[in-house]
């Protein structure tokens, strides 16, 4: 199986690695025609602003939009921002999932912090989850549902049917279930 990782900018090695241990042939998209021909895309964290701003730059945006509409994406952290439809403010976004976001939502003094997360599509043991400058999904509409909450209940995983979004980083841990879970979506 063929998965890009968008790398302008922030983790995408990481996630390259992770899919690779899996098995999948992993292409770094940067240019349209480096979407041809993959089951689906990875939007990794970083700084969304800087993102969307590289996307616009390098007039991947629409490219982007329409594959999204025929495929799997997954967005991490700053990827599920540029993924989102609505986070108060203008930056250039995706704007494909219907969830509403607020960026860098834990403050400064909890600009990072690790939890284990009851994931019911991933089973035991709780997903440990590593939130660095995370974003908060604080509602999700239409066809997307929550995936997993924080022990307060704040939304911190969403999907809309081959679409995922989560503010924490994955691709930082050595459990490879989200990972497994997204190539799935994406067959
Ligand atoms: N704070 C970043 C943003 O708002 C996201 C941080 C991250 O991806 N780790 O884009």
């Amino acid at each position: 199986m063929k998965i890009g990782v968008l790398a302008l900018q922030g983790a995408f090695a990481e996630h390259q690695a992770v899919l690779e241990g899996l098995g999948a042939e992993v292409v770094q998209v940067r240019l349209p025609k480096d979407l041809e021909g993959l089951s689906g895309l990875i939007l990794p964290g970083g700084e969304s602003t800087t993102i969307g701003k590289l996307a616009v730059a390098f007039n991947l945006l629409e490219p982007l939009r329409a594959f999204g509409q025929q495929h799997a994406l997954w967005g991490t952290c700053a990827g599920a921002i540029f993924l989102s439809k609505d986070v108060h403010r203008p930056q250039p976004l995706l704007g494909l999932m219907d969830i509403q976001v607020a960026r860098n939502a834990f403050g400064r003094q909890v600009d990072s912090f690790e939890v284990d997360l009851n994931v019911p599509e991933l089973g035991e043991p709780p997903f440990h989850a590593v939130f660095i400058r995370a974003p908060l999904i604080e509602s999700v509409s239409g066809s997307a549902r929550v995936m997993a909450t924080l022990p307060d209940g704040r939304i911190v995983a969403a999907q809309q049917g081959r679409w995922l979004a989560t503010s924490f980083h994955p691709e930082l841990t050595r459990d490879d279930r989200f990972h497994r879970f997204f190539m799935e979506l994406a067959q």
